[in-house]
């Protein structure tokens, strides 16, 4: 891994040299963890235009970083930040930008009051660039989410003859957390949703105490967390045999799905592979009914770049994993969604959730 996070250094470096900057101070740990591969809870980078990287960590990770990234030179502080700030004035960089959505109003005057003897260094606010890089994934990547994948994959179809009436939302929660963990999971890759009958016209409902019950569609939206990689699955099932309004709307998201899954290619518009889904839905006269976007970016974060929806812009690129999930919900009704991870391919998107999307009748 150690020439995988050189490389994205390298690549960050001509970001921050495009910028006009000397150096960025990187501080949010998930983009960290993407430039060095140490996970932690309290670090942060250096990243100059033109030179190496110096990583700054507490005493609780500096063994671990000697092992993880071993050509990088460490600072070990508590005051990772601060740390670095006066190592850049000392190394003489001028203009050091740092990730303004990351640092906290007080974190930067307390940035600002580091005496820095003989130099004038300036803090600049730069924008997204860790991810900005981290948004296109290498095969390394790719790898680590299609193994995430298949292992929500195979939690589903273990937790199967558990989903049946009579059983809680919460269990049917448990279970497949507990499955996944049990197929190879790190845990759960965000907080399982479980919605049966009219819980599944709330997107996020929270699984409580309801009991699934014959005539409920459930819907479960789920994802196992590997190698640092989120994956993010919606499967919704019918308990006992649907009345027709439920197969109408599981066919409506089925297609809507499917079109946003064929439209889901290189120089797409972001807008329009959401449109493509959303056309399907609003045709049928749900448009009301699909109350958000039509998926996210994943990666080390289960929302990341780029996000998918009508009033998002973007291109979408060769390699670059999003979701997919379109959905309607009916209030006091029911829902259905739809969820896939996939990859964005020249040829067509290559899926890494594989379970069917024919209407499972439990
Ligand atoms: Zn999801
Ligand atoms: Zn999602």
């Amino acid at each position: 891994m150690g020439e995988t996070h050189y490389a994205r250094r390298r690549r960050l470096a001509a970001l921050v040299a495009d910028r006009g900057a000397a150096a960025l101070l990187v501080t949010r740990l998930v983009n960290v963890r993407y430039l060095t591969g140490l996970d932690s809870s309290r670090a942060a980078l250096l990243v100059p235009a033109d030179g190496p990287a110096v990583l700054a960590t507490d005493g609780r990770y500096a063994g671990m970083a000697a092992q993880v990234c071993p050509e990088l030179p460490v600072v070990v502080d508590r005051q990772v930040a601060e740390a670095l700030v006066r190592r850049a004035g000392e190394d003489g960089h001028g203009r050091i930008g740092f990730e303004a959505h990351d640092l906290t109003v007080e974190h930067h005057t307390a940035l600002l009051g580091v005496a820095l003897p003989g130099h004038a260094a300036e803090l600049v606010p730069l924008g997204h660039l860790v991810e900005e890089l981290r948004m296109v994934k290498d095969e390394e990547e790719i790898g680590l989410l299609r193994e995430a994948c298949a292992v929500t994959d195979r939690a589903f179809e273990a937790v199967l003859p558990e989903i049946r009436a009579g059983v809680t939302e919460r269990a049917v929660a448990i279970a497949l957390e507990r499955a996944m963990v049990d197929q190879g999971a790190e845990g759960p890759a965000f907080d399982s949703i479980i919605a049966s009958g009219p819980n599944g016209a709330v997107p996020h409902h929270h699984p409580g105490g309801r009991e699934l019950q014959r005539g409920d569609l459930v819907t479960m939206d789920f994802g196992a967390l590997y190698g640092g990689y989120h994956a993010d699955m919606t499967r919704t099932v019918a308990i006992g045999e649907p009345a027709a309004w439920q197969r109408d709307v599981y066919d409506l998201v089925h297609r809507a799905q499917a079109a946003a899954l064929a439209a889901a290619l290189p120089g797409a518009d972001t807008k329009d592979v959401d449109a493509a889904a959303r056309d399907v839905i609003a045709e049928a006269g749900h448009g009301e009914a699909f109350t958000h976007g039509l998926g996210h970016g994943v990666g080390l974060e289960i929302h990341e770049a780029p996000l998918m929806g009508y009033d998002k812009t973007g291109k979408l690129m060769d390699r670059v994993p999003i979701t997919a999930e379109p959905g309607v919900y009916l209030t006091g009704r029911g829902g259905v969604r739809i969820e896939d991870t996939l990859v964005v391919r020249a040829g067509g998107p290559e899926l890494l959730t594989t379970t069917t999307k024919d209407l499972l009748v439990l």
